[in-house]
């Protein structure tokens, strides 16, 4: 589909580049945006041209410069996923080729599974999203991939594991962290699997700043993971998930994987996650600003104990690494209260603007109860070594009027005990 696109005649930046390729109207009835292709399979244009399709998609043979190639079938790739995937690409600096899931977790499996051999092991910095840390504990463990927990802040730590740890396969960061904001130093990571003589694949989920705030491929990070389900998908309203990558051989490799584990997001979501992709700079710069204001606002609330937002970072490495790394600090904080769980569970019941919901990033305002919730599958040793406490709150900020969420923010804390 998007070798036949017609560009502008000169370099153009990411917001209109995102509205410019990857799109023939020509292709879809002349329809000014694209038409959803529904289809499960595609009719060949000869034998010759189905035999080559298969050669090129099972890795047999290379595309040649030019080449257009008959779609197969819509578990390999269709036409909503090929247009989303070169629209989405210049949103992410240096980013050349990107593949598309049908959910965060999906794309982030993917990764493992394509990447990761059994008896090989793997870094990542915790606190993880629970679903993540669930997946390596319950489903790559098992199949004799291990992972080596390292917190996120600990700088030394976590360059002298990806230094020294036999057979690594591959390095996961999330950074920030989901729920604590805390961040990890992605130059040091990279400058120390610099000096292994196999450069294990470093992976970045940047869901909480990307694409916007913050850009790991500039870093030397070979891959960005997103969970698009939220800022990308900005409305709640969709799952989905994108890795981007500055070499197009990691992308290759899983989309083969994708191919056989059935997971590509259907053409319906990609075309929705394609109609949201000129809006994510406004709507992320419009949450980050609110979230700002919010969150200054609230942190000295008799109330709450301790507050985790990266403006109001304390700790001189991790103001150091925000200032290196993020260009604002985004939409999600944390907090915890002073009166535990009873009073966690009071605040979210009191709230009447932000709802009382899992998930993050949509254009509403969202709050909920990481330790019973979306963190519950980590241990109660990995939950206390994180700072992820009974009385620990996470909120995501939307497009909402400031002054009226955080009206309803202080009225909430107000009325606890
Ligand atoms: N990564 C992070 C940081 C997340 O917060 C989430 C979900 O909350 C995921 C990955 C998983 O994404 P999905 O729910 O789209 O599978």
């Amino acid at each position: 589909m998007a070798s036949r696109e017609s560009k502008p005649p000169y370099v153009v930046r990411p917001p209109t580049a995102v509205l410019t390729r990857g799109f023939d109207p020509r292709l879809s009835v002349g329809s000014a945006r694209p038409a959803v292709f529904r289809s499960s399979t595609y009719v060949f244009s000869s034998p010759e041209a189905a035999e080559r399709a298969f050669s090129l998609a099972l890795g047999r043979a290379q595309l040649r410069e030019g080449e257009s190639v008959d779609l197969i079938y819509s578990r390999l790739s269709h036409p909503n996923a090929e247009i989303l995937e070169d629209q989405i690409v210049p949103l992410e600096r240096e980013a050349r080729s990107a593949a598309v899931f049908n959910s965060g977790m999906a794309a982030i499996s993917t990764i493992f599974l394509t990447f990761c051999p059994p008896g090989s092991q793997f870094v990542y910095s915790t606190p993880v999203y629970g679903g993540t840390q669930h997946l390596i504990h319950r489903v790559l463990e098992p199949l004799g991939i291990r992972g080596i927990g390292v917190p996120a802040q600990d700088t030394a730590a976590l360059a002298e594991a990806i230094r020294s740890t036999p057979r690594l396969s591959l390095v996961f960061l999330e950074t920030p962290a989901n729920p604590t904001l805390v961040m990890c130093d992605l130059a040091a990571c990279v400058r120390a699997a610099r000096e292994r003589a196999e450069h294990p694949l470093l992976v970045v989920d940047n869901t909480f700043l990307g694409p916007v705030f913050q850009s790991p491929l500039q870093f030397g990070l070979d891959l960005v993971v997103y969970s698009a389900t939220k800022f990308l998908a900005g409305h709640s309203d969709m799952l989905g998930g994108v890795v981007l990558g500055r070499d197009p051989e990691p992308i290759t490799a899983l989309r083969g994987s994708r191919a056989v584990l059935g997971n590509i997001l259907q053409p319906d979501e990609c075309w929705i996650l394609d109609s949201r992709l000129p809006t994510v700079d406004l709507r992320m710069v419009r949450q980050s600003k609110n979230a700002q204001r919010v969150a200054e606002a609230l942190a000295g609330h008799a109330q709450i104990s301790r507050f985790c937002y990266p403006s109001l970072f304390r700790d001189p490495e991790q103001v150091r690494i925000r200032d290196a790394q993020c260009r604002h600090p985004g939409s999600v904080f944390s907090f915890e209260l002073r009166g535990g769980k009873p009073a966690a569970f009071e605040f979210l019941r009191r709230l009447t603007i932000a709802r009382n919901a899992v998930s993050l990033g949509g254009v509403e305002s969202l709050a909920c109860h990481p330790a019973s919730t979306t963190h519950s599958e980590l241990s109660a040793e990995e939950l206390a070594a994180s700072g992820v406490t009974p009385g620990f709150v996470r909120i995501s900020i939307g497009v909402e009027h400031y002054r009226d969420l955080l009206d309803d923010f202080r009225a909430a804390l107000d009325a606890i005990g």
